[in-house]
């Protein structure tokens, strides 16, 4: 078994200095104040959050529900979560030992690197993948090693898996993001069966962000832990699924023995989100089930148009089966100069979309544009994008 570093060393890591600010928020600020940039950059549902999932909050205040929370979050969220995890994916989690209420699973995420990861880990992350893992790696001085799916259509392959663990014997964890940030690529339970062994005869612990496993198109979403419960770390959130970015409820489960360093980690750091946060979520999990079955028809049918539309215009995009985002190669007169493509959209066409190489290896020469945005600025954002590629030709 890889050593833990539950004494909480790793820390004392890499200076926040020598961390580069994110390619995302350095893309942001250039384009952020365009007067009337449409803004398909954005990662967060342009929905609401739901009336009964609102009003439990507004119940818990009335309550006055207003003391300490369990540091690991509220029992009633916790075995909230642990039901939907048996519902939704037949898995086991012991609400008192194996779940962690997080602030986000931004939190789950940090907290599961700064308490597993040491100095000099190897680390596996197929990408382009969620650009938060990159300086969250970084400062545990942690060595990423990326495995660049560009050329297996942005899904990772036990063939690739096993070429990079031939190079990387000792590698420790692997991430997964399924479905995927930037491509909204999902991995279908087939592939998770073949790359499981691969996995565990590796010895690998397996952290898998699942926060966008409730919006998939056309395809169920499995999780890698049934078929890897003891080394895999499950993280989720309402953020997505249920349109609450602002409430700030992540989770993290898994086996005891992973969750217990990683619970100190989270009760040094934060302890739990709010109260009235918290009764939100455990009202989401409990009874809102049928809320993301509500917001995937929308999602859908804008991920229809858009990759239709930006097809038609002779826009190459990738295999898009969850989240929302189309990941869209640019034209070749750009060559791989994703971040010049997106700043000439954005300044000359008003739209925004994030540059792919700020996800990492294999995200250059591609654009991310996410239809979390309303049908009107999706039919805008296309005419303008029209204009100004019919716009360059001419010239
Ligand atoms: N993981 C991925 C892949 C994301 O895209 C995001 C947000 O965009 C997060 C985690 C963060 O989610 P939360 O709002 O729960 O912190």
């Amino acid at each position: 078994m890889p050593h833990l570093a539950a004494d909480l060393t790793a820390i004392t890591a890499t200076p926040l200095a020598e961390i580069p600010p994110s390619g995302i928020r350095a893309f942001a600020q250039k384009v952020d104040d365009i007067p009337g940039l449409i803004k398909l950059t954005l990662g967060e549902p342009d929905l609401n959050t739901p009336e009964h999932v609102k009003q439990a909050a507004v119940q818990s205040i009335l309550d006055n529900d207003s003391h300490y929370s369990a540091q690991k979050g509220t029992p009633k969220l916790r075995r909230a979560i642990s039901a939907y995890l048996k519902r939704k994916q037949n898995l086991s989690y012991d609400p008192e030992t194996e779940v962690i209420v997080t602030v986000g699973a931004t939190e789950a995420i940090a907290c599961a690197m700064l308490a597993l990861f040491q100095p000099g880990d190897e680390i596996i992350v197929p990408t382009p993948s969620y650009a938060l893992y990159f300086p969250l790696i970084q400062f545990t001085k942690a060595k990423l090693v990326p495995i660049n799916t560009a050329k297996t259509d942005f899904v990772l392959t036990p063939e690739a898996l096993k070429d990079t663990l031939r190079q990387h014997p000792h590698a420790k964890a692997i991430l997964l993001n399924y479905p995927t940030n930037p491509t909204g690529r999902e991995c279908s339970s087939s592939v998770l069966a073949q790359l499981a062994p691969i996995i565990a005869e590796n010895h690998l612990y397996v952290i898998s962000d699942e926060i966008y496993g409730e919006l998939t198109y056309g395809i169920k979403h499995t999780s890698i832990a049934r078929y890897l419960p003891d080394r895999t770390l499950l993280i989720n959130g309402l953020s997505k699924s249920h349109a609450m970015t602002g409430y700030r409820i992540g989770y993290i489960a898994g086996p005891a023995n992973l969750i217990s360093p990683i619970a100190k980690m989270h009760a040094f750091l934060v302890t739990a989100p709010s109260n009235p946060a918290q009764a939100a979520a455990a009202e989401a999990l409990e009874h809102g089930d049928y809320d993301p079955a509500q917001a995937r028809p929308i999602y859908q049918k804008r991920r229809d148009y858009l990759v239709k539309a930006l097809n038609d215009l002779g826009l190459k995009t990738m295999t898009s089966e969850g989240a929302f985002y189309v990941f869209t190669q640019i034209p070749a007169e750009y060559g791989t100069d994703d971040e010049k493509f997106a700043l000439d959209l954005a300044r000359q066409a008003k739209v925004g979309g994030t540059p792919g190489s700020a996800f990492g290896p294999g995200g250059e020469g591609h654009v991310r544009f996410s239809y979390a945005a309303s049908d009107a600025d999706l039919h805008e954002a296309v005419n303008r994008i029209k204009n100004f590629l019919v716009t360059k030709d001419d010239n």
